[in-house]
């Protein structure tokens, strides 16, 4: 068992409901967004936002030796002559034990009047990065973190056989701040039935420039920030880093690959090299201008579906946690960055020039 003292708030012990209830993803009729409703996800370690203390993890159910406190693995790096479920891996993929779609299942949209839902239908994953608790994306080799981007790479291939799904993503909530409830690096991969609507847009935005201009909208991004250079953090042979020119957040940083890729299943494992440096020298950067911040990273790439996206431009974005979004962006959308991202990558460049890497 896990041993994780679990604290749900009262008013959550009071509710005798099935806890087994399929998840459900249900349409807010006024703004069309698509919610999922998922009752396992409130069992899972720190699901709830609360003052009262919890005691730390006893064990850790995502280090060497604890396979058995995890689902079944579904890849694995692992030494010859080891076998599944038991230690000798060295990057790990599991289902997540609490998910919040599950794999089994039919999509069966259902209608009722006003209301749209369709099954929960989807995958969970959790990458576990290495077998070394306390390593993070920055101290890890740069083989090693190729390595993580080429397996989540095997998994997008591999999820993407699946007709039901329209959508993957893959993200990192590093830090309790960013939601992380394990602290061992892991990265979770969540296949969907549908395209979310904040992808929807970053779609929309790229084929009505590619209709108007008939160019990529990322491709000319990468021109005009290399040609400016102002809001450039670092750039490698095949990739760079920048500050948006609307960061909704400070220090928000895009890696954007230099040639034009629409599906990130599509990266040879040169490029995962070359992205594992980027990525560790930007979040290395981070660390020395921000002081080791709590971050979320996601993985944005083409949808599954036909026709397909060919003007989309697939890219990361990482998002340090330095403040908390309240009533005004939860009111209207609107973001409010208190540094201009021109500010963040002046000090970001600053300490890659800094430290030689
Ligand atoms: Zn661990
Ligand atoms: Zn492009
Ligand atoms: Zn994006």
């Amino acid at each position: 068992m896990l041993s994780v003292q679990q604290s749900e708030p009262a008013w959550m012990n009071r509710m005798h409901d099935n806890r087994n209830m399929r998840p459900e993803i249900r349409k807010d009729p006024l703004s069309n967004r698509w919610i999922i409703i998922s009752k396992v996800r409130s069992m899972r370690p720190n699901a709830w936002i609360t003052t009262r203390h919890k005691s730390a993890d006893l064990i850790c159910p995502f280090c060497p030796g604890n396979e058995s406190e995890t689902p079944p693995e579904v890849y694995a790096i692992r030494k010859p002559d080891t076998k599944p479920n038991k230690p000798g891996w060295s990057i790990r993929v599991i289902s997540n034990k609490y998910p919040a779609l599950i794999i089994e299942g039919e999509i069966n949209p259902i209608s009722n009047r006003l209301y749209e839902k369709m099954g929960g239908v989807g995958a969970h994953e959790v990458l576990i990065e290495t077998s070394h608790h306390d390593l993070d994306l920055t101290s890890m080799s740069r083989k090693h973190v190729a390595n993580i981007f080429w397996v989540i790479r095997e998994r997008f291939l591999d999820l993407s056989r699946d007709k039901r799904f329209q959508f993957i993503i893959a993200f990192k909530n590093h830090g309790k701040l960013a939601g992380a409830s394990i602290d061992h690096p892991h990265f979770q991969i969540i296949a969907i039935p549908l395209i979310p609507k904040q992808v929807e847009e970053e779609l929309d935005g790229a084929r009505q420039y590619y209709l108007k201009n008939s160019h990529c909208i990322f491709c000319d991004i990468i021109d005009q920030e290399l040609m400016i250079s102002s809001r450039l953090v670092t750039q490698t042979r095949h990739f760079i880093a920048i500050e948006p020119y609307a960061a909704r957040s400070p220090y928000e940083t895009w890696i954007v690959p230099r040639s034009h890729q629409c599906r990130f299943q599509e990266i040879s494992y040169e490029l995962t090299s070359d992205l594992a440096d980027i990525v560790k020298i930007t979040l290395h950067a981070m660390n020395q201008s921000i002081g080791k911040p709590a971050f979320n990273l996601v993985l944005h790439t083409s949808p599954l579906i036909k026709p397909d996206y060919p003007e989309y431009h697939w890219h990361l974005e990482i998002i340090p946690k330095l403040m908390n979004f309240a009533g005004f962006e939860i009111g209207t959308g609107y973001h409010i960055n208190p540094i201009p991202p021109e500010e963040a990558a002046a000090k970001l460049r600053e300490a890659v020039h800094q430290h030689s890497f």
